[in-house]
């Protein structure tokens, strides 16, 4: 149909008319989901095409999944490209996707189980395999994290191993004061817990589900916690101090770029357990940087995305190779220790010491 007799023609395939704006252009549904998706195939063109990578074998990928939207919406598109990477009989292994969910209601009682969501995810993608874990399951995954949990958190907390090991890391929880600290300390378990798991199953690189907006937050929170060093790692594409890669192939797309793919695909609106309402009468004071952040981030985004597009695009230039390597590490978080003159080396780093019971206020 020739575009002149269309009201409001799509920009890109001018045959239909636009449903929606993306980045002040009118497009149509199908051309809004190739926009779209096409930001996350290049970002995962490496492992497409095992660039670097042994060519004889799929590169084997974990990804953590929460049943958020930017995880989910991630899962829905690498789990386009599986399909594609199936169907053709020659070309380069490409990549296997191994989805992790450290089961939501371990993490904090007020979440749902999910195991509806479980299934349902395991039948939406079957060319993915899935494992659920307790967020517990790390006194398996990671053997030495009882002491170390136990040097952390100094003469405030007592363990008592005759508790089951939901009970004792429900303990070790609560004595973290603040809810930043605690927001702070539940973040870093979850990072070990993942890497753990994805060295126990030989994964080289772990693909996480943040986007723009969330790395944004990140970023300005790990500033603001004094993680500042950490920032690399934590929101740029490349080795992290444990010896696997990290990459984040959502980082070009917007929350709000999310929820319009999302809405596309009714299996995405039944697997999507939506983020808890946030109440405008919270008190800020009981909100965590990281959560304030994140509301600053999503309320101004909208107004200024270009302005949150420039911080996480300033922190992906930083350089991880340029990390010295032969420094030790942090034994809490795994964050590098730099040597500050005439103190006494600890064990953890200085926005771990932060979050320590004994130490903050
Ligand atoms: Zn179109
Ligand atoms: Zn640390």
């Amino acid at each position: 149909m020739p575009s002149k007799e269309l009201l409001d023609p799509c920009v890109d395939c001018r045959d239909v008319e636009a449903i929606l704006t993306l980045r002040r252009r009118r497009l149509c549904k199908d051309c809004y989901i190739k926009f779209v998706s096409h930001k996350v195939f290049k970002r995962m063109e490496k492992y497409r095409l095992n660039r670097g990578l042994a060519k004889d074998t799929p590169c084997k990928l974990l990804f953590p999944f929460s049943y958020g939207l930017s995880s989910s919406v991630l899962l829905h598109m690498l789990h386009r490209q599986l399909e594609t990477q199936h169907a053709k009989t020659h070309g380069t292994p490409g990549f296997d996707l191994h989805a992790l969910i450290i089961e939501p209601s371990t993490i904090s009682p007020s979440n749902p189980q999910h195991n509806e969501g479980f299934e349902l995810a395991q039948k939406s993608f079957p060319l993915c395999s899935f494992t659920q874990v307790p967020f517990h399951s790390i006194f398996d995954l990671v053997p030495d994290i009882k002491e170390t949990m136990s040097q952390f958190a100094g003469q405030g907390f007592v363990d008592n191993p005759s508790l089951s090991d939901a009970e004792r890391l429900n303990a070790f929880r609560s004595c973290i004061p603040t809810s930043t600290s605690k927001a702070d300390v539940d973040q870093i378990l979850m990072n070990r817990l993942v890497v753990a798991f994805a060295k126990k199953i030989d994964c080289q690189t772990v693909i996480w589900g943040d986007s723009d907006s969330r790395l944004a937050a990140k970023t300005l929170a790990s500033v603001a916690k004094g993680r500042g060093s950490s920032v690399i790692w934590q929101v740029s594409d490349g080795m992290s101090p444990f010896g696997l890669e990290f990459n984040f192939p959502l980082r070009d797309l917007f929350t709000a770029e999310l929820r319009d793919y999302a809405s596309f695909f009714p299996e995405l609106i039944s697997l999507i357990v939506p983020d808890e309402p946030r109440s405008e009468n919270t008190l800020t004071k009981n909100l965590s940087i990281d959560e304030l952040m994140m509301r600053y981030v999503l309320t101004q985004g909208e107004k200024y995305p270009g302005v949150m597009l420039n911080v996480t695009r300033t922190a992906n230039k930083l350089d991880v190779s340029q990390m010295p390597s032969n420094v030790s590490h942090c034994t809490f978080c795994g964050a590098p220790l730099m040597n500050e003159l005439g103190s006494r080396q600890s064990q953890f780093c200085y926005a771990c010491a932060r979050s320590r019971p004994s130490t903050s206020s």
